[in-house]
């Protein structure tokens, strides 16, 4: 499978142990392909034109939707193309928060959110005058259910949370995560970014009201995403972008917007970055997500077990992990390590991944994360782990 990957090699043709999938995945030559034939021989307009080429652009841009739909479980008419998952869950604060939540209501995140996942909903509470509870984790930094069961009210309007850690990799019990934002009558958003690209994904099964994600973590292009909106909340929600394409009819006096998706797809849209997204999604469900999952869990299984038995090393979150794997050596900084492994051409993420408040809580201002995806394989666990040998060396720590 690694070839093909054009970009796992280095630029002297040496195989790239490539770690930092969870940032931004690698493209097979299906995605690079379908972008590039859409920029060139098919590129047009789409929505607008009268003549074939943009009649045939406007069908894939739309089987896009489809395809992106088909990846989740949801309806076409529910998929709505944004920039990635933070524009989508802007989007779902500026239009859907503004319009149900006031002053008093309360948003429920937890702890290991990533930064778009709880800014957007800062602003909202800032704006409408809501107040913003954070749920603890486990002692295996998992989301406590038990204690969002406790906390939750009659006031709280949403809840919010990952569906998988970006920085530990634990999934969420999003059923049961639904069925408690449901009893108190409140809505659940999840935040996809790190699942659709390690597991079977089915958003009825999951019964959560929102779901968003971006296609570059998904083996896509950057500049897209998706959100996800149950049809009857999608269909009640305020456009929140104006422009071209998401309007019935204009005037000076009164604007009219189109219903469904269009609505919150102001201007002219990321027309190859769709295509290419639905490219990168029919390679993903040719591979197999509940396949790539297993795959994954392996990696994920011998790097916990050979770190564990280090004794200067911590390492973060639950066992059962989809493909993240973080840790921190004692007296050695991440980014040294993270810099001492890319001289032997392994990538790894090194910092607070955009998750500040979870580095609070884990009392450390950034671990190191190595995160897998369907390419990495049992060679690239052991770079890791022969860097971490020599930059323990370099440190003076022996092995
Ligand atoms: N949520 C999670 C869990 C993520 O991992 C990321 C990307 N690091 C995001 C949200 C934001 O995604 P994007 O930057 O593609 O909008």
């Amino acid at each position: 499978m690694r070839s093909d990957f054009p970009g796992l090699v280095t630029k002297d043709g040496a195989p790239w142990h490539y770690l930092d999938t969870a940032a931004t995945a690698q493209k097979p030559r299906a995605v690079i392909e379908a972008m590039s034939r859409a920029l060139g021989q098919d590129y047009a307009t789409v929505h607008r034109g009268v003549y074939s080429r943009s009649a045939d652009m406007t069908l894939a841009y739309e089987n896009a939707r489809r395809t992106i739909a088909s990846l989740i479980g949801g309806g076409e008419d529910e998929i709505v193309f944004t920039r990635g998952a933070t524009e989508a869950i802007n989007l779902v604060a500026k239009s859907w928060g503004k319009a149900n939540l006031k002053s008093g209501d309360r948003i429920l995140l937890s702890q290991l959110e990533h930064h778009s996942n709880i800014v957007p909903w800062q602003m909202l509470a800032q704006e409408v005058g809501a107040h913003i509870d954070v749920v603890p984790l486990t002692s295996d930094h998992q989301i406590d259910l038990d204690a969002a069961e406790a906390m939750l009210t009659e006031q709280h309007k949403l809840v919010a949370f990952g569906h998988v850690s970006n920085v530990l990799g634990g999934v969420l019990d999003a059923k049961r995560a639904a069925d408690l934002a449901h009893k108190v009558g409140a809505k659940l958003l999840l935040d996809g970014c790190q699942a659709v690209a390690h597991m079977p994904v089915d958003v009825a099964a999951l019964d959560c009201d929102f779901y968003v994600f971006s296609a570059h973590k998904l083996y896509g292009p950057t500049g897209i995403g998706a959100l996800w909106a149950r049809s009857e909340i999608l269909l009640e929600m305020p456009a929140w972008e104006g422009g071209g394409a998401m309007i019935d009819r204009v005037t000076f006096e009164k604007t009219t917007y189109a219903s469904g998706p269009q609505r919150f797809e102001a201007g002219t849209p990321a027309i190859t970055e769709a295509i290419a997204f639905a490219a990168a999604t029919h390679y993903v469900q040719s591979v197999g997500l509940g396949a790539m999952h297993e795959a994954e869990g392996e990696l994920v299984a011998r790097l916990r077990r050979e770190l564990t038995a280090m004794n200067d090393v911590t390492v973060y979150g639950p066992e059962a992990s989809a493909g993240i794997v973080s840790f921190t050596i004692d007296g050695i900084h991440p980014h040294d390590l993270g810099t001492i492994l890319d001289e032997a051409n392994v990538a790894i993420r090194a910092g607070h991944h955009c998750a500040q408040p979870l580095m609070d809580y884990l009392g450390v201002p950034a671990t190191a994360r190595a995160s897998f995806g369907l390419y990495s394989t049992q060679e690239d666990v052991t770079a890791l782990l022969e860097g971490i040998a020599r930059t323990r060396r370099i440190f003076g720590k022996g092995i």
